[in-house]
């Protein structure tokens, strides 16, 4: 008989749908999640919202801070607003950090008290933890995906201007530069080869960085990559090279790269460079027809998610109207792909039925 340690190196070797869900459920670890289970949870909830004739969705990339979180709160405008399941990480803020927190596990409380809702994903990558406590960050949430609690991780924050909350309160700390081809992109690219798990990334548009995720992409084919909000350039100036055409080069390019629809509405400027960041917007409130087309030609390629975060939970209501406005902006077949079919294929490597 193989010994745990064994199973764990053969596991290490596949891809997670056949060697960590097929290893949880051998020898369960501590914390390991019931997959099927939760599958069934969430189907009936999707199902749900879908016999009231209401579209659900998949938010795929919202955090917060696990100790402010009031959970039923949170959970009751989830029904308020008819929103599927929601992929919620936890943050590890400065206050945590310096009480020596390097994996926060809000998973357990969510699945505990909500587990027909709650996506468990891994904790957001950002500062101070993850370029602090970079090893000590980085062993939580590979023990995290060993112990199959997890089924997403994100999202990293390798390049990310101050957000428009933090210019307009004049924090401009955050203004993150983490090379996507240093260390830690090649363990988190490097990792997710290994395992199958999927990440989210934060990723400005600029045309210096295009080639360094190009060059990651090319290194590791097999990462599965989200790379958060589409067409949200904030210096239109830095990115002169980035269009619908050129994502579109790279989702030809890159079977395994997805895209995250979180972006402003059509009057959301970004306030230090008071410019309309969300690119995807055409004048009359619709979508620019070279963007609506490249969804609809790459339907499977894109995912709902609302970027909810600690400062901005109670807004939830505000951002799925928007959310909703965007996904009405697309075919009847194309608005349930990217609402939850996309999801649900990127979780579970097969189709909602
Ligand atoms: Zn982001």
């Amino acid at each position: 008989m193989l010994t745990r340690r064994a199973l764990m190196s053969v596991a290490a070797m596949l891809p997670m749908s056949l060697g960590g869900l097929a290893l949880a459920a051998a020898q369960p670890a501590a914390g390991a999640l019931d997959v099927a289970r939760l599958k069934e949870g969430y189907r009936l909830r999707i199902q749900r919202i879908l016999a009231g004739g209401v579209m659900p969705y998949v938010d795929i990339e919202s955090s917060c801070n696990a100790g402010k979180l009031d959970l039923d709160d949170l959970a009751k405008a989830m029904d308020d607003c008819q929103i599927g399941l929601m992929a919620l990480s936890a943050d590890i803020g400065q206050g945590a950090f310096e009480r020596g927190v390097r994996y926060e596990d809000l998973n357990t409380r969510l699945l505990q008290h909500y587990p027909d809702r709650f996506i468990p994903v891994g904790n957001g990558g950002q500062g101070p933890a993850l370029m602090e406590a970079t090893e000590a960050f980085e062993a939580g949430e590979e023990k995290a995906i060993a112990d199959g609690s997890v089924l997403l991780l994100g999202e990293y924050e390798f390049r990310h201007y101050p957000s428009p909350r933090q210019a307009k309160r004049g924090d401009l700390d955050r203004d993150v530069n983490v090379p996507l081809d240093g260390p830690i992109g090649h363990w988190l690219f490097a990792l997710s080869e290994r395992t199958g798990m999927a990440f989210q990334i934060h990723y400005e548009v600029e045309d210096t960085l295009l080639p360094v995720i190009e060059k990651m992409l090319t290194q590791y084919p097999r990462a599965r990559v989200i790379w958060c909000h589409l067409a949200q350039v904030r210096y239109i100036e830095r990115a002169a090279s980035y269009s619908a055409t050129y994502v579109e080069s790279l989702i030809r390019r890159f079977p395994h790269l997805m895209f995250d629809t979180a972006f402003g509405d059509a009057t959301s400027r970004y306030p230090l460079s008071q410019q309309l960041h969300a690119r995807i917007w055409g004048d009359g409130g619709g979508l620019k027809p070279e963007w609506l087309d490249l969804i609809v030609a790459h339907p499977d390629r894109f995912l709902s998610a609302l970027d909810l975060g600690g400062d901005r939970l109670n807004r939830i209501h505000e951002y799925d109207a928007k959310h909703r406005l965007f996904l009405r902006c697309l075919p009847g077949d194309v608005q349930h792909q990217v609402a939850y079919r996309n999801a649900w294929r990127l979780l579970f490597n097969e189709e909602f039925a």
